[in-house]
Order: structure tokens, then sequence, then C-alpha cells
């Protein structure tokens, strides 16, 4: 075993099941091992590095930050975060940013927005967050709450209370919350990414839009994963013609920088007032300059290429021995396999292919700019060791 994985197991907490693999140095969608062998990386890091492995602009702006000012708090003001928050409004229209480091930390402050907003305005009363089974909302005990899976609401309680969980789909559940009027608001992924890459049905976002918009609930989206370019839009509500009072982001969109983005419209912009929420971190100037070059160069073109690759890979896979079906949207995709998808993570792997799994379905985020070449050249590799590994 290597120095690594022997410290690693010795002194680094057990909370990860993790491939058996040394990362060292990348260049774009390659990889390479500490055994010196390459790889083509299907996973960003669970969608973060955006746009590959230290990407020359993006390496270059981060560089330049780190000579200047690597860390100011938020008692000061600093020219990257500014910035990168007029960028990101222009760009959605949404009014106002909260700059964080987690998804975990953009969602709690979307929670607390949503609760400060309805008690403002309904009362005390008014204080229940619905959120979707099968979702995924971070690690805190917060969040933890927010995540409508059973099977991370145990060992950790008391949970905060305040969340209750519709089934996906259901507009008619939706409305029977809503009805009881102390509904503050509805959070969802567009596409459940931890939940097994399962997008929501198109007339379903529309319909729950409506509701929230009927009921005096707030709509808030949870982009941690599906943000920053990922499903083909620049934010996956985009897609469906609805407006967020709230969005949450983080995962890709500093490039590999830890930052999260909590970006309010303006039914919510003024809701937080000073010292109602903070953090150290925060809009962290190297951070802020990475997004900077990433969202800067999130535009048509570019997510035109995301929908050619997305439809190539699709084409490519569905119908393919050993795949039962593909799901999710732009390069965030779900393969439900024939065979156990741990297994075929690990044989891929063998084969120099890195895929990341979800539930029982391999998960595939490649960078926004994987080279075309590389991508042709993964895609048969998942054909061939799906082929090998399944029965015939
Ligand atoms: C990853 C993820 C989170 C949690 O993000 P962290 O940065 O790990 O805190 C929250 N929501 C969604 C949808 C995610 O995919």
């Amino acid at each position: 075993m290597s120095d690594t994985k022997a410290l690693d197991r010795e002194y680094i907490a057990g909370t990860y099941g993790r491939f058996d693999l040394e990362l060292t140095e990348g260049k774009g969608s390659l990889v390479r091992s500490a055994e010196g062998k390459e790889y083509i990386d299907l996973g960003t890091g669970i969608a973060v590095n955006t746009f590959g492995f230290c990407d020359d602009a993006w390496t270059a702006a981060v560089t330049e930050q780190l000579g200047k000012i690597q860390h100011a708090s938020n008692l000061y003001y600093t020219e990257p975060q500014a910035r990168l928050a007029k960028m990101l409004c222009e760009k959605t229209g949404m009014k106002k940013v909260f700059f964080s480091n987690s998804g975990a930390e953009a969602n709690e402050c979307m929670i607390k927005t949503a609760r400060k907003w309805a008690h403002d305005r309904f009362g005390e009363e008014k204080s229940t967050v619905v959120t979707l089974r099968g979702s995924f909302h971070g690690r805190t005990v917060t969040t933890l709450a927010a995540t409508g899976q059973d099977a991370f609401h145990t060992n950790f309680g008391p949970f905060t209370g305040g969340f209750e969980y519709a089934e996906p789909g259901d507009l008619g559940a939706a409305e029977a919350l809503l009805a009881r009027g102390d509904v503050a608001a509805f959070m969802i992924e567009t596409v459940q990414g931890e939940g097994g890459v399962r997008a929501l049905d198109a007339e379903y976002v529309k319909g729950l839009f409506a509701l929230c918009r009927r009921y005096d609930a707030l709509f808030c989206v949870d982009e941690v994963q599906t943000g920053n370019g990922r499903t083909g839009k620049l934010y996956s509500y985009m897609h469906f013609g609805v407006q967020p009072d709230i969005v949450s982001t983080a995962k890709g969109l500093a490039g590999g920088l830890p930052m999260g983005a909590t970006l309010f419209a303006e039914s919510t912009a003024d809701v937080l007032t000073a010292g109602q929420h903070g953090s150290t971190f925060g809009g962290n100037p190297i951070a802020a300059a990475g997004a900077c070059s990433i969202i800067s160069r999130i535009d048509s073109e570019l997510l035109k290429s995301v929908e050619e690759k997305s439809a190539y890979i699709r084409s490519g896979l569905e119908g393919a021995k050993g795949v039962k079906s593909v799901s999710g949207l732009g390069l965030m995709l779900g393969i439900e396999t024939e065979a156990p998808a741990k297994t075929l993570a690990a044989k891929l792997m063998e084969r120099g292919v890195l895929v990341l799994t979800a539930k029982e379905k391999l998960r595939l985020l490649p960078a926004l700019n994987i080279d075309f070449g590389l991508l042709k050249k993964a895609v048969a590799t998942i054909k061939e060791v799906l082929a090998d590994e399944t029965p015939a």
C-alpha cells in the first residue's frame, strides 16, 4: 500500500468509501495516478471541475488573484466577489447573491431566507419547507433534515424540524400541502443527483411553480449539482420557463475551489439584513476569481456543445448491451445497468475510465469542455465493459 493510502487509513476519519486510487495530477479530462497510469475522467470531482483539471484560463485567473489578496473577510470589499455577483445576476435576472463555501451552506441560507420571508409576511406559523422524496440537500443537521430520504434521518437526531416531504411528480399532493397554509417554500432539485440522476417531469416543475405562486409559497431550486452549465443551461430551472425565488448553487461554480452561492430574485433580495447571516470565508477572492473565469465562459456556444455531447453519450448507450435506461439532462447522466453499478465502476477504473455511481446507476458528470475524442474513447470503453460484464 502507498504511504498516502496507509496514512489516510490511519489518520482520516472513516466517513468515505474511496476508490482504491490516488490521483496526483491532471490536465483537462485526463488525470494521472500515483502509479503513473492515465485515466479519462467522467466524474469531475462530483461535478466540480467544470472545465476539467487545471484549465489554463482558470489557473491563470486563480494564480493572478493569489498574488494579490488571498482573503480579506467580509468586513472589507473585494473586487472578484463583486464582479462575480454582477455576472451571476446579469446572466440569470436574479437580483442579489450571498456567497458561502459549499452546497450545504448555500441551502442553509436558502432555508433561512425562505423562513424569514414567510415570518415577515405571514407570521411564525408559516415555516414549513417541503422537499421531495429522493432528494439530497447536504450533510449538516438542517440539510440532512431537508433531504427527503429516510436513510439520512438516523444517528444524528434531533434534527431541525419544519420539513416535510412530497412525492415528485404528484401535483395533487403538493397542492394538499400548500392548501394547509403553513408552507413557506418548496425546495427542489430539477434532476435529483445523489438520489439516482432522476429528472423531474417538466409538467411537474411548471405545475409546482404555478402552485407555489397561487398559495404564496416560495419556489426554491437547489442547483448545487445541476447549476453552472451542467444540464445544458446556465441553471437548470431555465429549461422549464419558471422563475425561482431563490436558487442555491456550489459544486461547479468556482471550477474546483470551494464556493457556494445563494441567488435571490426580487421577491427575496432584501429579506436578509445586516447581521442576519454571514460567513468568514464566503466570497473568498481566490474562489471568486476562479468562479468569474468559469461563469464568464458558460455561453450559448458552450451550452450547445454540452447538449451535443449529451446526445452523443445517450445515443451511444441507449439500447447498448447491459444498459436498461439512460436518465438525466445535459452532462449529468445516469445509466441504469443490468450488472451492479459498483462492479462496473471498478472495472471501468481498471480500463482507464473514471465514473461515479448514484444509487444503483452509473453517474457521468464529465467536464463541460471534454475533448470529443476522449469522450468517444470513454463511451466505447463503457460499452465494452458493459457488454463483458452482462451475462448473455
Ligand atoms: C452535493 C450536493 C449538496 C451538498 O453540497 P456540499 O458542497 O457537499 O455541502 C447539496 N445539494 C445537492 C443537490 C448536491 O448535489
